[in-house]
């Protein structure tokens, strides 16, 4: 059997809600990655994305919980780890960036500091070699003065070199893979496609794999091998990049494919997916798409679809293909 670098089957998060009663946030969620691949995790917020990539960092904020499944890294079994075994993993070997820099540097220490104490933690540099290395990565992450963006406190740089020095800062480990969660969410457009270009190429240079979690369809368009779509907790839609954009067939990718903005000016409005994504309260019965879908049936409302797998690994949870 193939290895894969890492491998989520089943997944199941679960949090308490003020009134005690349980809910899931993720709902039995599969996926795999391989060495320098790139899997895009996409969906409106509130789909679980998020709360599935701090599985794999062992970070689900409490009252939530891992309730079932199983998470392998680098044949370790995650969830059999103790918390200081995770310790040598989170941050050496997986690496998380997120959407807004601001709440994950913390504003009192410059970004000096904040990647030696990252780099010094893990053995990656004696205190007295820290400066160098953390100039070199400055520079590869295409910062112009790394000495003085080193000695800069975060509210002193744009949010581009803030998303940079984050960049910075979760690469200073050679992470095996890198979790990027919404990492240009917060940018304009403009910084945006450059810090996607610098992920991308850092990918390659280094051999990484990346899992990158955005609402977009059409950010993982440029980036990702692999796409898993993600609807109220469980996957709607798995295959790989071109399968999904060639052929598409749940119709929550199809409206989000829809939602991708147009380059074409002329294009003055945004096409948008119509009603809410559930809340954790409130998920339908049936299919839980099915009171925003263009193509629900009656026992779309009763029937809770299986994901079906296709040809060409191309799996959906649709009652149109069941
Ligand atoms: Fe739409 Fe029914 Fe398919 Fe759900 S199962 S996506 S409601 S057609």
């Amino acid at each position: 059997m193939t290895q894969h670098l890492l491998s989520c089957s089943d997944l199941h998060i679960s949090f308490t809600l003020p009134d005690d009663r349980i809910a899931e946030a993720v709902r039995g969620v599969s996926f795999s990655l391989d060495e320098t691949e790139t899997l895009g995790i996409v969906g409106e917020s509130g789909c679980g994305k998020t709360v599935t990539a701090l599985a794999v960092m062992r970070l689900v904020p409490p009252p939530g919980m891992i309730s079932a499944g199983s998470i392998f890294f680098d044949g370790s079994d995650l969830l059999s780890l103790s918390e200081q075994q995770m310790r040598t993993i989170r941050g050496r070997r997986i690496s998380m960036i997120f959407q807004d820099p601001m709440t994950s540097l913390n504003p009192v220490y410059t970004c000096r500091s904040q990647i030696k104490e990252a780099i010094v933690h893990h053995d990656i540099a004696r205190p007295s070699e820290a400066d160098t290395i953390i100039e070199s990565i400055l520079a590869e992450v295409g910062i112009p003065d790394p000495k003085r963006t080193a000695d800069s406190y975060p509210h002193q740089l744009s949010g581009g070199m803030r998303q940079r020095v984050m960049i910075a800062m979760a690469l200073s480990c050679n992470p095996r893979l890198l979790i990027a969660d919404e990492p240009t969410t917060a940018l304009d457009v403009t910084v945006q496609a450059r810090i996607l270009d610098l992920l991308h190429g850092l990918q390659s240079k280094k051999n990484m794999s990346m899992i990158l979690i955005t609402h977009n369809l059409g950010i993982v368009g440029d980036i990702a091998d692999a796409v898993i779509v993600m609807y109220a907790g469980e996957v709607m839609e798995y295959a790989t990049l071109r399968e999904l954009f060639d052929r598409p067939m749940h119709p929550y990718t199809v409206n989000l494919l829809e939602t991708i903005p147009a380059l074409d000016a002329r294009k003055e409005r945004l096409t948008v997916i119509p009603g809410e994504v559930p809340t954790l309260r409130n998920i339908p019965p049936g299919c839980p798409f099915h009171p925003r879908c263009n193509r629900a049936m009656p026992r779309c409302a009763v029937e809770h679809p299986a994901l079906s797998s296709l040809e060409n690994g191309h799996q959906v949870r649709c009652l149109l293909y069941a």
